[in-house]
């Protein structure tokens, strides 16, 4: 207890400093500085998920970034600049690093943050758990109040206060006079790309979320196959055409790594995301069962399970076994309306055939993208 008391006086004493005073040398450096939180990163030559990968990171490799795009950051590898996905990032304070190891710590002596994620929610506490009261969009820049752990207190628009989530905004004031005078009202702007949407996804985050990955293979099907890894590249389809269809798309993993169902939660709840989209394939031993599943939790997901499974029962070429109810915990956790999708079985030759092939996976794409218009744009 005492020491934890110490510890606590310590914090607050380093708030207070970082607060108030002026940075010091080793504040200013440590800013920009980040140690990869998930075993494996890829690092890729743009940001976006189709980009080519150039490399990877492991967990505790240390990153200094220097910009920031879409929740994608840049920074270099082998002396050239790379980019990579800012949520697999915790930010180093070298002063609080002991005294606080599983919390971020991005908040330094800057007075004000911008949000770079597309839309984010801002809630009444610090936590993803509080209730979400409004939304703050790319380019929006906000005073701190105060911090606790990773999330920052800021003043909102209509008055009171709310808390928005550090890892989504980047310190300092984003807007220069020439950004304001060319986009005078980025938070209006992005609120009305929505609902002027026709038939494309402009303006909604979708999450992909592909199941298992690392010390997790998922089902092993015939032939050892492991449903992780035809997962990860049915994945890459998905994202490929969402990205095309101008949806902002966010993956839970984006490599063979081990990624919890609670992180994968977690990063869903942590941006204002209009879908969740869990891939999986199925096994099934005692018999030749074949085909796709949609599997909702709750009452708001029926009518994304249902245009979804309307759309892939016309794209691909496996038959479509309906949606079905199921408490799976990815479900039960993320905030956004959230489907669990088995693509088919493995452990049936006919399907495992079937799904390996480029043109299943891509008529997968082209079914949830088409799914996620109807039911967007509805
Ligand atoms: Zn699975």
């Amino acid at each position: 207890m005492k020491k934890k008391m110490r510890k606590l006086f310590l914090l607050a004493a380093l708030l207070l400093i970082t607060t108030f005073s002026l940075p010091t040398l080793s504040l200013a450096n440590s800013t920009d500085s980040y140690e990869v939180n998930s075993p494996v990163l890829n690092v890729r030559s743009e940001p976006s998920n189709n980009a080519p990968v150039v490399g990877q990171f492991s967990k505790g490799d240390q990153v200094n970034i220097f910009n920031e795009q879409h929740g994608w950051v840049q920074t270099y590898y082998g002396g050239e600049p790379v980019w990579i996905a800012k949520h697999h990032l915790v930010a180093i304070n070298n002063s609080v690093q002991e005294s606080a190891p599983a919390t971020e710590t991005t908040v330094d002596s800057s007075e004000a943050v911008t949000v770079s994620a597309e839309s984010i929610y801002v809630r009444s506490g610090p936590s993803t758990s509080d209730k979400i009261i409004a939304y703050a969009y790319q380019g929006d820049s906000f005073d701190i109040l105060s911090t606790s752990g990773d999330w920052i207190q800021v003043s909102l628009a209509q008055g009171g206060t709310g808390w928005i989530a550090s890892w989504l905004t980047t310190n300092g004031n984003g807007s220069t006079e020439e950004e304001t005078s060319t986009n005078p009202a980025p938070s209006v702007e992005a609120a009305q790309t929505k609902s002027n949407s026709s038939g494309s996804l402009s303006g909604y985050t979708i999450v992909i979320d592909p199941g298992h990955g690392g010390k997790d293979p998922g089902a092993i099907g015939l032939n050892n196959v492991q449903e992780k890894d035809i997962v990860t590249s049915t994945a890459n389809y998905v994202v490929q055409q969402l990205e095309e269809a101008g949806a902002n798309v966010i993956t839970t993993r984006s490599g063979d790594y081990f990624v919890s169902l609670d992180e994968r939660a977690r990063i869903s709840n942590s941006y204002n995301t209009d879908a969740f989209i869990s891939l999986h394939y199925d096994t099934f031993t005692a018999m030749p069962v074949s085909g796709v599943t949609t599997y909702y939790n709750s009452n708001s997901d029926i009518s994304l399970a249902k245009s979804l499974d309307t759309t892939l029962n016309s794209t691909v070429s496996l038959p479509s076994r309906g949606t079905d109810q199921a408490g799976f915990k990815v479900l039960r956790k993320t905030n956004a309306p959230s489907v669990l999708i088995e693509l088919g079985f493995i452990s049936n030759p006919h399907d495992l055939t079937i799904v390996q092939t480029a043109d299943y996976q891509s008529s997968v794409a082209r079914g949830i993208t088409n799914g996620l218009i109807n039911h967007l744009s509805n």
